[in-house]
């Protein structure tokens, strides 16, 4: 029957991967799909094999953020086919899984209740061939609701962890916080948290600022016994490579920003 085989399925897949990364924010447009992208792609360029999963119903950017846009999931005998990235520039292709890829149309909107959610995350894991897998990199949606609930009920037994992004703001740390919580009592491992667009270079005088009123967030990590991983500034060429689709850790492995990831790549 239907259930039976799905299960089976979304068994045979999680049986194929190694660790999971769940890359969290409780809050909107605070780079959580940057740091996915970056920390799939230099892991990637390490030699392990990657996959991105993008979970991010309602805006999933990562077809953006690995030049695939317009790209359709193509249905095999072994389920729907990952869209392969990069495979002439890594020791192994990164693999991506996204609802981008299922649509006709790419403005198309989601409107979906949360049984239909909670049925694409199972979907999103067991329905896409990923293959054998070191690290399967998932960009959740913003927040602590639906799909990172059934997400991390469907991972129990599973190696899985967290890294949390965030900004320096208040606002942002505040969220953040929430995050952090329902990672401690859930028993959710949490690698630590990346502060993105933590200060800018000036491309003038080459001075140094901060963009955001910095919050406390060093004090805050160590109260909650949370590592910080790593601080990401706020660069045009972090900006750029997402639109133009080739993440820095992985097309300029050189760079300050690229070399900021490394952290985050390491604690993987
Ligand atoms: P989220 O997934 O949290 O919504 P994104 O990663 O999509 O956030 O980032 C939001 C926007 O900000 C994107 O357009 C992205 O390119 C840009 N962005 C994110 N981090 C940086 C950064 N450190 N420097 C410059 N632009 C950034």
């Amino acid at each position: 029957d239907k259930p039976h085989h799905e299960k089976r399925l979304l068994e045979l897949r999680l049986a194929q991967i190694g660790q999971i990364i769940l890359v969290m924010a409780n809050k909107g447009g605070v780079g959580k799909s940057t740091v996915s992208a970056n920390l799939a792609a230099g892991l990637a360029a390490r030699g392990f094999r990657v996959g991105v999963a993008d979970a991010d119903i309602h805006g999933p950017n990562q077809s953006r953020f690995f030049n695939q846009v317009g790209q359709r999931v193509r249905v095999s005998e072994r389920g729907l086919d990952t869209l392969s990235c990069f495979g002439d520039r890594l020791p192994h292709p990164v693999q991506v899984g996204s609802l981008a890829f299922m649509m006709e149309r790419d403005d198309t909107p989601i409107v979906w209740r949360d049984a239909y959610k909670h049925d694409f995350m199972h979907h999103l894991i067991g329905s896409f061939d990923w293959g054998p897998l070191d690290f399967l990199v998932v960009d959740m949606p913003p927040g602590t609701g639906n799909e990172l609930i059934t997400l991390s009920d469907l991972l129990e037994q599973q190696a899985v962890a967290a890294v949390i992004a965030t900004t320096p703001q208040q606002v942002a740390l505040m969220d953040s916080l929430k995050a952090i919580r329902f990672c401690q009592e859930r028993g959710l491992p949490l690698l630590g948290v990346v502060e993105n667009m933590a200060g800018v270079t000036c491309p003038h005088c080459g001075g140094e600022f901060q963009l955001f009123p910095r919050a406390h967030l060093a004090e805050a990590l160590a109260e909650h016994r949370v590592a910080s991983l790593a601080s990401i500034p706020l660069s045009p060429l972090l900006a750029m490579a997402s639109d133009s689709g080739a993440p820095v850790t992985m097309d300029q492995p050189e760079s300050p920003e690229a070399r900021a990831f490394a952290p985050v790549v390491d604690a993987c």
